[in-house]
């Protein structure tokens, strides 16, 4: 046996036994005629001693010691004379008998201490190092945590984990898809799932009523901090359902994730908004709502008075920022190239200070009286102390705007609090959304998700206008300006499914080639169904207070998509590819050294 007790386990009153503990060497020290060992594992770190009268076979063997040594240890545990209250081993040493290296290391090239001296891009190339980092661990115990969690709950309610295919065929969700190419099938190419949404209704088909998987999805996509190209779903389904009975099982799942990770009660039940009324009032389809500070529509407020700018759009907005009617000239230009930035994307900004005396001032005095700018500001909720900004433009695109900078001034004053937490539903997305450049609807969700049942008439219209006031039967778990999750009652009629495929402009042909097994699963018994997913990733960096998922991935991907610890993506031998009967246009990389 390597060890008796793990680095975290021993107490004060474990004093006066002899035990062997294993792991790595976090730092030596001399004090006086002592040497201090502080030895890690994933469970913590215990002290090791050694005074002047040890034999020299000893402390020729502790001073060998470098960073990171792998080490086994065996003594007795005795009481500390100075104790480390900050540590849980903190009362307690342990004095040695007999110390042996089990592998030694190089020297780390950075600090494994809980604020590393490292760059992101050195620890990423030597991931299992920075593993070894407290935070890290700490986030791999969070996910460790939660997906236990998320089984034993769903478990509870009858829901069976079945792994679904990797090779797969396209499903659209949206993005682009990886793929494999297939050595037997020359010519041909697999796809990884971008999410296992049609084996998950195949399931509903084959009578499997309660399914969920945690399961790794694969979206070829430019990456942000919180994207990564393969990342994780609870993936879930259900049959004989109706919207409520599924948010109804996923609110228990988060109300009791919630409750027995973090200790958190949440709102219960979670309030629900529908996409409309989220993007008019908080210009967003994943509204923070851990505060206020709503959109309000001043279009007919504004207009007719002389002022071009607001008479020639479609519509002029507004949002009351709380206490900043003092922002001086300078605060105020500031802000106004804030939201002229393309990220925002606004032509300028027009504000009414509603002082704290009861008085306005306003960069379109010339156009309002006082008593109008002090309605619109009243009518958009502002109070004395407060400022309106006002963004104006196309309708959903300035709400958009309007949704960002709200987000922005949430954050200047302190308002998204991570420590609180508020969910919400948003429900009755529109199904489908026109693309001008293309010419064509796209599936707002995918195209699976079913129409409302009282829209059905509008889908089989063939006015555009129609089809854009069609709801969808689908539903987004939003927590903190955050989309958790998303999901949707499915079509399960192969007629309507087919229609479907028809509003998104594939061909019968094309629909049947890329899409024939399910629309003909649909022929042979399709009960009604329909589910969801939640990303797993962003709910355990939710959960861990952070905003990128990466450091609750063991091994992730960095911004290009390049695992620099693996070095990959990589070249493959010419072998290979002949075998896949493949041929790179891409230049070689001596052709790519030439260049540079
Ligand atoms: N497959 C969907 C997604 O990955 C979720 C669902 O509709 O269940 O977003």
């Amino acid at each position: 046996m390597y060890r008796t007790h793990t680095c975290g386990e021993l107490r004060i009153s474990d004093a006066g036994k002899t035990v062997t503990l294993a792991g790595w060497v976090q730092r030596t020290r001399k004090l006086g005629g002592m040497t201090f060992i502080d030895l890690r594992d994933r469970y913590g770190i215990t002290q090791l001693a050694l005074d002047a009268t040890a034999p020299e076979e000893l402390s020729s063997v502790a001073n060998s010691l470098g960073r990171e040594y792998v080490i086994q240890a065996t003594g007795e545990v005795i009481e500390r004379q100075s104790k480390n209250a900050k540590m849980p081993t903190g009362d307690i040493e342990i004095r040695l008998t007999k110390l042996t290296v089990l592998n030694e290391a190089q020297t780390p090239p950075f600090t494994i201490e809980d604020e590393s001296d490292g760059g992101e891009e050195l620890r990423a190339r030597y991931r299992y190092l920075d593993l070894r980092r407290n935070p890290l661990r700490k986030a791999l115990e969070l996910r460790h945590r939660l997906a236990h969690e998320v089984r034993n709950y769903l478990d509870s309610l009858g829901f069976m984990e079945i792994e679904t295919p990797y090779l797969i065929k396209s499903t659209p969700e949206g993005a682009r898809d990886f793929v494999v190419p297939s050595r037997m099938n020359p010519g041909q190419f697999y796809a990884l799932p971008q999410s296992p949404q049609t084996f998950k209704q195949l399931l509903m088909v084959a009578g499997y009523d309660r399914y969920f998987q945690i399961v790794r999805c694969f979206r070829d996509e430019d990456l942000r901090a919180d994207r990564q190209p393969e990342f994780t779903q609870i993936d879930c389904e259900m049959s004989f359902v109706e919207r409520d009975d599924v948010l109804e099982v996923f609110e228990g799942m988060m109300r009791s994730l919630f409750k027995n990770v973090l200790g958190v009660e949440i709102a219960n039940p979670i309030p629900r908004m529908s996409w409309f009324d989220a993007m008019d009032r908080y210009g967003s389809d994943k509204p923070d709502i851990r505060y206020g500070m709503t959109i309000h529509e001043l279009t007919q407020d504004v207009q007719g008075h002389g002022f071009q700018v607001f008479d020639s759009v479609e519509y002029v907005g507004a949002i009351a920022v709380e206490g900043i009617a003092d922002y001086t000239r300078k605060q105020i230009d500031e802000l106004t190239e804030w939201v002229k930035r393309p990220q925002v994307g606004a032509k300028g900004l027009v504000y009414i200070k509603y002082n704290a005396d009861g008085s306005v001032k306003s960069s379109v005095d010339k156009f309002y009286s006082p008593d109008e700018l002090k309605a619109m500001a009243e009518k958009a909720g502002a109070k004395p102390g407060d400022m309106l900004l006002i963004l104006c433009g196309p309708k959903r695109k300035t709400q958009t705007m309007l949704g960002v900078l709200r987000i922005e001034m949430g954050n200047r004053l302190g308002l998204r609090d991570p420590h609180v937490f508020a969910p919400l539903w948003v429900v009755d997305f529109p199904l489908l959304e026109w693309d001008d450049e293309t010419a064509r609807f796209y599936a707002m969700h995918h195209p699976f998700t079913a129409p409302k049942p009282e829209h059905l008439d509008l889908f089989y219209s063939d006015r555009k206008e129609d089809l854009e006031k069609v709801c969808a039967n689908a539903y987004d778990f939003v927590l903190n300006g955050t989309e958790l999750g998303g999901g949707s009652i499915r079509i399960h009629d192969a007629k309507v499914q087919q229609r479907m495929f028809e509003v998104l402009g594939f061909s019968d042909e094309d629909a049947q080639y890329k899409f024939g097994f399910i629309i003909n699963a649909f022929k042979f018994g399709a009960p009604p169904h329909g589910g969801l997913a939640f990303g797993f990733d962003r709910l355990c960096a939710l959960f861990g207070g952070q905003e990128t998922i990466r450091d609750f991935i063991a091994f992730p991907k960095n911004n290009k998509g390049r695992d620099v610890m693996i070095d990959s993506p990589s070249y493959i031998d010419q072998i290979q590819m002949d075998e896949l009967f493949l041929k790179s246009t891409a230049e070689t990389p001596e052709e790519q050294e030439k260049k540079a």
